[in-house]
């Protein structure tokens, strides 16, 4: 029997369901989007459910790790673990009463039935030995009231999921049409443990139909979990929700699917890792962020790739999600990055560099900061590249290797000689602005009989301690005639013994 599905636009009340067990990726990251996007289109809710029934594999900052990375993210939650709601509790470890007494309903019902299976046992089936790797339905056929008075007495037990032996199971997913589970294969999973506690899937299903949830929207690694938990709703006389299991995203270097328990086996750098609080760190805007992976496996038209949230919220629909599997591509990442990056107003920009350089112990104030922004915010990519477009104009001093002073065209004497020069005519000057300098310098370059780039190239080195720096009469507009002149000062010792 296949189960109607709702799939008009009514409010759908969605969920993203993690489960502590590592930190927020991108691939998680871009199910909760998906979720969040379906809620606020449709003018429903969006859930964050904590699936911390598996305490084997707990991480202990993963659930705060996961908020803080959704919030940075934008995509806030209607109803969660501290944002209260009707259906809350939203962490399983609180809802343990309400799995056992479903649990227990599925039993009376004949649906599920208690296995008192020794460890031994189940290892010796799990090996294979004797055919199927399965569990063989050994306690299927325990009367229940005998079952019951053997765990009255202390027996310990599970509780199964009776799995139908026969036919096929049919599910239908809104990206993957219809979709046929062949029963013989499927095997009488558990659904409480000897201790009382609910497995994942009982506890999803339990809550999913409880938090009133219309669509589940989670990756297709959970596609093979599928025919256990429509049966299970169906034991339950209970309506499916829509199922869209959307495309697995492969890690950058195409080596796989994405892991959460990855971390260290990734062997990336801080702006290359799949974990969004590293991505935050090393400088990534959510703007860019969430574009980015809205079109890993999503898309909107073929001529429209740029959206922000609320674009998103707008125009998302089921309907163009792809099944295909996406890669996860770092190069489009930075594109975005540039292009929100640009769009930044002067503030934003000048509020995201200031800690970079206040973390190498510069210290900025907000005026030189909007000075500058203009000069560096087309050349930077991250918050994180402006020490080296904006450190050295916060620097005490600089200190450039010698040979960087020299242009290849120039010698070392001539180089010191022209700096002299130069600390000369710009002392004299009567306005210190970009248009006198540069012009200043100009005449000075033609009475050295020397090319202007040659000139330049000492002058800026001297004054930013780099051959590389935003436009250097800009630059010392903002550095001041006091701090030049002292740079360029140096600049000549650094060259006196050459
Ligand atoms: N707790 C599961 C996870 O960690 C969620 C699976 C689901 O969405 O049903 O991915």
């Amino acid at each position: 029997m296949v189960v109607s599905v709702v799939t008009d636009n009514s409010p759908a009340r969605v969920r993203f369901a993690p489960s502590p067990t590592g930190h927020l990726h991108v691939g998680g990251a871009r199910t909760a989007l998906f979720n969040y996007l379906l809620a606020r289109q449709t003018g429903g809710q969006f859930i964050l459910r904590i699936e911390d029934t598996d305490r084997q594999r707990f991480v202990s900052d993963a659930q705060q790790d996961v908020m803080e990375s959704l919030r940075w993210l934008g995509l806030q939650w209607d109803e969660g673990p501290d944002v209260s709601g009707p259906a809350g509790p939203y962490i399983q470890s609180e809802r343990v009463h309400i799995y056992r007494h479903h649990a227990e309903q599925l039993v009376d019902q004949g649906q599920a039935y208690y296995c008192f299976c020794s460890k031994e046992r189940l290892t010796t089936l799990r090996s294979g030995k004797h055919g199927s790797k399965g569990y063989d339905g050994h306690c299927r056929t325990i009367p229940l009231e005998q079952g019951k008075l053997r765990r009255q007495n202390g027996e310990p037990c599970v509780v199964r999921f009776r799995m139908p032996r026969s036919s096929v199971t049919s599910v239908k997913d809104v990206l993957r049409g219809e979709i046929k589970f062949d029963n013989t294969q499927l095997e009488d999973f558990v659904l409480l443990k000897t201790d009382g506690i609910a497995v994942y899937h009982l506890a999803a299903m339990v809550d999913d139909h409880l938090m009133h949830v219309t669509h589940v929207i989670r990756g297709d690694e959970w596609l093979s979990s599928l025919p256990k938990h429509a049966l299970m709703l169906r034991a339950f006389g209970w309506q499916e929700p829509v199922w869209c299991h959307i495309s697995i995203l492969k890690k950058p270097d195409g080596s796989g699917k994405m892991s959460k328990r990855d971390e260290s086996g990734l062997n990336q750098t801080a702006s290359r890792s799949i974990f969004i609080r590293d991505l935050q760190r090393a400088g990534y805007l959510p703007a860019a962020m969430v574009n980015w992976m809205a079109l890993m496996g999503w898309s909107y038209n073929d001529s429209k790739d740029d959206f922000t949230l609320s674009e998103l919220a707008e125009v998302f629909s089921l309907k163009r999600l792809t099944p295909s599997a996406a890669s996860v591509s770092f190069e489009r990442l930075d594109h975005f990055q540039g292009k929100y990056m640009r769009q930044l107003p002067a503030v934003a920009v000048a509020q995201g560099i200031k800690p970079v350089l206040e973390s190498h112990g510069l210290h900025t104030d907000k005026e030189t900061l909007l000075k500058i922004v203009p000069l560096i915010q087309e050349r930077i990519l991250t918050f994180g590249s402006a020490l080296q477009w904006a450190g050295f104009f916060f620097s005490k001093e600089v200190n450039p290797a010698p040979e960087d002073l020299v242009h290849p065209e120039t010698t070392p004497q001539q180089s010191r000689d022209a700096l002299k020069a130069a600390r000369g005519v710009l002392a004299a000057i009567p306005e210190f602005d970009r248009e006198t300098t540069h012009s200043a310098l100009r005449s000075l370059a033609d009475e050295l009989q020397i090319k202007p780039g040659q000139l330049f190239l000492s002058v800026r080195v001297a004054v930013s301690g780099q051959r590389i720096s935003p436009p250097l009469f800009e630059v010392m507009e903002i550095l001041g005639r006091e701090t030049v002149l002292d740079r360029i000062g140096h600049g000549e010792q650094l060259l006196a013994t050459r």
